[in-house]
């Protein structure tokens, strides 16, 4: 596309975009002045890697801090506790200058493109903006790059002279992932790219994130509550409850066979995946999320799981490898029978 791909953007190399270990964020609330301030734990210790090229997609419901987790993987928030490297390098231990280039080497596409979007700037001043900011390019080699840029996503030449109203739901998407694609970065962190879109226009823009991955070699932690867009989209899935990992793997293994109740409770309420042979659990999700605040004692899920025994309500499941994935549940063995999944 335009030969200056960052130098973080590895596609040939067999590092990492990402490296997570035991990743935490703890937030203190309330103002302490009577009482004791809360503590809520947003993220309880989550470990991941992404490697160029490929979408690790992170899914649960709201609140279940997955959206959290972008905000630190993007530099916007430090860990309170645990790893992060982004091309080898620790973020928190990293120089000014490093979280400078790291910062650029990560880029964020929202839910919502129009509210990302300055309204009172043309396209082309908005995709050119990071280059002013980070890069000597003179006036003109910016253009050419944003021109460059709107075709690549698929937009006009004549796009760059409008505003964003003037454009479709879609289409300013396009313009977003355009925006974030300026500076080269070698991790896109989409949180919720396509779940303000009409249901046909969101296989086209996920079409659009499949053939950037494709040319660039971009990675992805793409973040969603949408199985069935997560289906399209991942290689790895990782399924978060209340700030906690409970499934990590690839996507097929999860999908085909899922182990945690959780999950297959998720999967059971996303239309088009039950009854694809699968071997899923009929039973809804059931209950709400319960409060960071005062999570449940033992299992995270053990409120809402229709499998839940005593053992699960005082001891905490450990993350464990099982069947070609990683999960957290004290009876996960007997799901890896198809028959034991169905209800
Ligand atoms: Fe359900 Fe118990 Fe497994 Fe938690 S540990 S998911 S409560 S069966």
């Amino acid at each position: 596309m335009n030969g200056q791909q960052s130098s973080l953007n590895g596609g040939t190399s067999l590092k990492p975009v990402v490296a997570a270990k035991d990743l935490r964020q703890v937030y203190k609330i309330g103002n302490g002045f009577f009482r004791e301030p809360g503590r809520l734990q947003a993220v309880g210790g989550v470990s991941f890697t992404v490697m160029p090229g490929k979408t690790l997609a992170v899914v649960g419901e709201s609140g279940c801090g997955k959206s959290t987790l972008a905000r630190m993987v993007s530099l916007i928030e430090t860990p309170t506790a645990g790893e992060l490297r982004l091309a080898g390098t620790d973020v928190v231990a990293a120089s000014q200058a490093e979280r400078k280039a790291l910062r650029r080497s990560v880029q964020l596409v929202f839910q919502n493109p129009y509210g990302s979007l300055n309204p009172r700037k043309k396209i082309g001043a908005i995709l050119e903006a990071p280059l002013e900011i980070n890069t000597e390019l003179d006036p003109g080699q910016r253009m050419d790059k944003a021109r460059g840029m709107l075709a690549l996503v698929g937009l006009r030449p004549e796009h760059y002279e409008r505003y964003p109203h003037m454009f479709s739901g879609g289409q300013r998407q396009r313009i977003a992932i355009a925006r974030a694609l300026m500076l080269n970065p070698a991790l896109l962190v989409a949180d919720e790219p396509v779940s303000a879109l009409d249901v046909s226009i969101q296989a086209q823009v996920l079409n659009l994130l499949a053939d950037l991955q494709q040319e660039l070699g971009l990675a992805y932690l793409f973040i969603s509550h949408d199985l069935g867009v997560v289906r399209y989209i991942a290689h790895d899935v990782l399924v978060m409850y209340l700030g906690h990992t409970v499934e990590h793997g690839e996507k097929e293994t999860i999908f085909s066979r899922p182990l945690h109740p959780y999950t297959q409770a998720l999967l059971a309420s996303t239309p088009g995946i039950v009854g694809s042979g699968a071997g899923l659990p009929r039973t809804p999700l059931k209950g709400e999320l319960p409060s960071p605040l005062n999570p449940p004692s033992g299992c995270v899920f053990s409120t809402r799981c229709p499998h839940a025994i005593e053992r699960c309500r005082v001891e905490r499941p450990l993350l464990r490898a099982l069947d070609a994935r990683q999960v957290a549940c004290h009876l996960a063995e007997q799901f890896t029978q198809p028959a034991a999944l169905q209800h």
